[in-house]
């Protein structure tokens, strides 16, 4: 690594850092990325690979009119314009060609309708005003190795087990990386490390809505999201932004993996606050639920019954009947043989909580949420099986937390270029972030689905094509 010389050096092999090399090496800049892990990936890697991207050829295949200025109004309105306008707009309007640049390279993107987030196609995750989701066959792994084959092919760099430490920084400008006590030289750095969820100082620091899940609180982002761009940006005082957001989803407390291991829990269920009452649609989209959650005083409840438990899947570490079985019989879930016992247990008014259930028996097990509206949601997510009564005893209580931890959102403050900004809004030369190191785009509503993936793989080409056209090689 010592002694050359490089136009791009990229710091981190997942989304952005690979989307950063292939866009550089592919114009035929020398680059040279430096992964943290023994694989390239992170987070990315584990991703169902959901894009999120406006004005596509996938959407006008299947007659859906979507435009950048369409998706920068929602964009905006969803984030109560929270988020810099400029930024947000070069976003809007590069996801689209950033989708076909790995199209034309080969990542299958059917143009058919796709109801689930891994079911390849163009999908939508319940917060969009029109399907923008689009999921790659092969999901997040298929863009790993369709990016890290093209930065290969063109001859770009890849050290691994190679974590970065240091910038090099000489008259102001950052000229490169120290990994150790070795140093490599470069035109332009992008800083590509992702997020910082498995730093439990820093969660608690830059996002503190986490807390409220305590002990339950589990991280699903890739190893390597130590929030090493925060060290880094203190050495060249650059300025932060996305402070206090990131994307938690919700879960019952026995939950510890996610929904891929472990299983989903009994569509036959309701929520319920500390007044004993629903206070959402249990199916609304993990883009704003936890905000629901977070609005609630008191510890709030999944409630279900035993056809319900019965009818969980086997094969999957956390919603099974037998895992619901063991945390009932450990009395970490509350179970009881009549509801009004159960609220007893869970100290909500009984009467209250007996209605509740009456209810929703006469509502959505025939058919409609007229309060919640959660037939909706279940329909535009192809769910046809009826659900059921909440009638056989035993009852069941689980708590509810915001317990997944998927991605973090404050990142070094960039311009529309991916440029990295000090504390005083100046450019730091030489310097530039993107995904979930890189701050400001994703805001403090998740515009799902496919959002941090479409903000990471978009703003890594853009800082790798900029880096590398400020590095002076671009063909
Ligand atoms: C299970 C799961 C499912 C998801 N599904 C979706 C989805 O469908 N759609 C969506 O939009 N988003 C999804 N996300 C979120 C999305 O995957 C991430 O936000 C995105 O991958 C972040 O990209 P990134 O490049 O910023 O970080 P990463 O992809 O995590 O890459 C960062 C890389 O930098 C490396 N690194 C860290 N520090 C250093 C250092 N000091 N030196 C060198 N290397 C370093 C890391 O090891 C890692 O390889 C999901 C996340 C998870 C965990």
């Amino acid at each position: 690594m010592s002694g050359d010389e490089w136009d791009l050096i990229v710091v981190g092999a997942g989304g952005a850092g690979l989307s950063a090399a292939a866009s550089a090496a592919e114009r035929g800049g020398r680059v040279l990325v430096l992964e943290a892990e023994d694989a390239v990936g992170g987070s990315m890697s584990l991703a169902a690979g959901m894009f999120t991207a406006a004005g596509t050829r996938v959407q006008e295949a299947l007659g859906v009119e979507d435009s950048p200025d369409r998706f920068f109004q929602h964009y905006m309105d969803l984030n109560q314009w929270r988020l810099q306008p400029g930024l947000i707009r070069t976003f809007c309007e590069a996801t689209a060609p950033t989708l076909h640049w790995m199209m034309d390279l080969g990542l299958e993107v059917p143009a058919q309708r796709s109801t689930n987030a891994h079911m390849p196609g163009l999908g939508h995750a319940g917060v969009e005003d029109v399907w923008r989701g689009h999921t790659p066959a092969g999901e997040g792994f298929a863009v790993v190795e369709l990016l890290e084959r093209t930065m290969r092919t063109h001859g770009a760099e890849l050290a691994l087990g190679a974590r970065v430490d240091g910038l090099v920084v000489e008259g102001g400008r950052v000229c490169g990386v120290r990994v150790g006590g070795e140093e490599a030289r470069a035109g332009a750095v992008v800083v590509a490390s992702g997020g910082f969820a498995h730093d439990r100082d820093l969660v608690d620091r830059y996002f503190p809505a986490a807390r409220a899940a305590g002990e339950h609180l589990f991280v699903v982002a890739g190893a390597g999201s130590r929030g090493d761009h925060l060290r880094l940006a203190e050495q060249v005082g650059a300025g932060l932004t996305g402070q206090g957001w990131g994307l938690l989803l919700v879960t019952a407390y026995l939950q510890r993996h996610h929904h891929w291991d472990s299983g989903f829990p009994p569509l036959s269920r309701i929520n319920v606050n500390s007044t004993g009452q629903r206070f959402m649609d249990e199916d609304v989209s993990y883009a704003v639920s936890a905000g629901i959650l977070a609005d609630q005083e008191g510890p709030c409840w999944m409630v279900f019954d035993e056809a319900a438990r019965l009818s969980l899947p086997e094969g999957f570490l956390d919603w099974t009947p037998e895992r619901v079985h063991e945390e009932a019989e450990a009395g970490r879930t509350h179970r009881a043989d009549d509801l009004a016992a159960l609220a007893a247990a869970i100290g909500v008014p009984g009467s209250t909580f007996v209605r509740t259930v009456e209810r929703w028996n006469q509502t959505l097990p025939h058919g409609l949420d007229p309060e919640f509206q959660r037939h909706l949601t279940l329909a535009a997510k192809g769910v046809a099986t009826p659900l059921t009564e909440l009638g056989t005893p035993p009852f069941y209580a689980a708590l509810l937390v915001p317990g997944e931890l998927v991605c973090t959102h404050t990142g070094l403050r960039i311009d529309s270029r991916a440029r990295v900004l000090d504390v005083r809004g100046d450019v730091v030369a030489g310097l530039y972030a993107a995904g979930e190191a890189g701050g400001g785009v994703l805001g403090n509503r998740y515009v799902g689905g496919g959002n941090a993936i479409a903000n990471s793989l978009t703003l890594g080409r853009i800082a790798g094509l900029d880096g590398l056209e400020h590095a002076g090689r671009s063909a």
